[in-house]
């Protein structure tokens, strides 16, 4: 192969070094620093982007190779620059996660057109909580109880995804309240299984943290499974207690103060979404009963409409079962969605107001999830 390589780091030099040993030519590295423009590494010139194209576009059958440890979505940026600027898409080939994190000694390759990795993905375990937020983006307060997740179905929607998805970058494990689930340590085993380089997190808003077992503990241990603990208003006094017993057992966890709750919806669908696809501002990746969402109001508005008699958009899942490669999967499910029109998502990021914090009502209103187009 001759190839060009993007970046001059020293992942690209790793794979410069196993290319020359494997008969591979490397034209030049191509980096966005200046400052190496015009030096050379073994003998091999360090360039701009521009004159690598210019390169490229001077040899025929020429690769460009990305060889970055960086997120699934700075990769994707690479790529889409060097397409705009005139690399051909199928000249594009990325290196595979596991050389890149030295638990490989040969590269797999992975042209841009079918690259299959996530940036994202969450899932519940369960379905239950122990608070009772206002507003909460997944309707866990208005789902009924006798709905749960199965654990079965779960792990097979997780396998099949593997299938499709090759690596994804953050995997959260949520809820509900995921610290409510007694098979969370075996999820932690699972899911680790499938993904082995993605950065795990049980995401919990704390009120159990001080009860979590030991076995739970040395599985979150052994599989590399940290805490992303949001800390509700109820709450604020005693995560200091919990910060301190996490240091105590060892497990690394990041605090997120939640001040105030945010809408979801608007009643109707006057306030346009804006933009072609959900992939600019809307990562959220839900994976709930054999679908792939793009956020959790499209995966769980079904109970939203189900409990308040509504009609707002539904269905807009991607079934994994059906789609027949990563391509097909990333395509539909980062398409615009129907429920986009009436979501509050897009406004939040832009004004990023919310409302003072609340427990529901007993019944919950509509009211807690619907924000009004003029208020503050
Ligand atoms: S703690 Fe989280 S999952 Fe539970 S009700 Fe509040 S926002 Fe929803
Ligand atoms: S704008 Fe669309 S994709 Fe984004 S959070 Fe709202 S419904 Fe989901």
């Amino acid at each position: 192969m001759r190839y060009i390589s993007r970046t001059a780091g020293h992942l690209a030099k790793k794979f410069y070094a196993w290319a020359k040993e494997n008969g591979h030519e490397c034209l030049s590295f191509a980096d966005s620093n200046y400052h190496l423009w015009g030096q050379s590494i073994d003998n091999v010139s360090v360039e701009s982007l521009m004159k690598a194209l210019k390169r490229y576009a001077s040899n025929e059958n020429t690769k460009i190779v990305v060889a970055v440890d960086a997120p699934v979505k700075t990769i994707r940026d690479i790529c889409r620059e060097l397409v705009g600027i005139g690399f051909d898409k199928s000249d594009i080939l990325i290196v595979g996660i596991d050389f890149i994190k030295g638990n490989a000694t040969a590269p797999t390759f992975m042209p841009y057109t079918s690259y299959n990795s996530l940036e994202y993905l969450e899932f519940h375990i369960t379905h239950r909580c122990n608070l009772n937020c206002a507003g909460c983006s997944h309707f866990v307060p208005i789902i009924p109880k006798n709905i749960e997740v199965n654990e079965v179905s779960l792990k097979n929607d997780l396998s099949r995804l593997k299938e499709l998805v090759n690596h994804i970058g953050n995997i959260r494990i949520m809820g509900g309240e995921p610290l409510l689930c007694s098979k969370l340590e075996d999820y932690c085993e699972f899911v680790r299984g499938l993904y082995p380089h993605a950065n795990i997190k049980i995401v919990s808003n704390g009120i159990l943290v001080d009860k979590m077992s030991d076995k739970l503990i040395a599985s979150m241990k052994e599989h590399n499974v940290s805490l992303d603990i949001t800390c509700y208003p109820p709450l604020y006094d005693k995560y200091d207690k919990i910060a301190k017993n996490l240091d105590k057992n060892g497990i690394s966890c990041v605090m997120d103060i939640r001040w105030g709750m945010c809408p979801i919806l608007h009643k109707d669908s006057n306030h346009k979404f804006r933009h072609d696809n959900t992939s600019l501002v809307c990562e959220c990746y839900n994976l709930f009963d054999g679908s792939l969402y793009p956020c959790p109001p499209t995966a769980y508005i079904d109970f939203f409409n189900d409990y308040f008699g509504e009609h707002f958009p539904s269905d807009e899942g991607v079934n994994i079962y059906s789609c027949k490669s990563f391509q097909e999967l990333w395509e539909n499910v980062i398409s615009k969605k129907k429920l986009c029109d009436y979501c509050n998502h897009y406004f939040m990021t832009k004004h990023f107001e919310r409302r003072p914090f609340s427990m529901s009502k007993h019944p919950p209103t509509k009211e807690d999830y619907i924000r009004e187009y003029d208020e503050k």
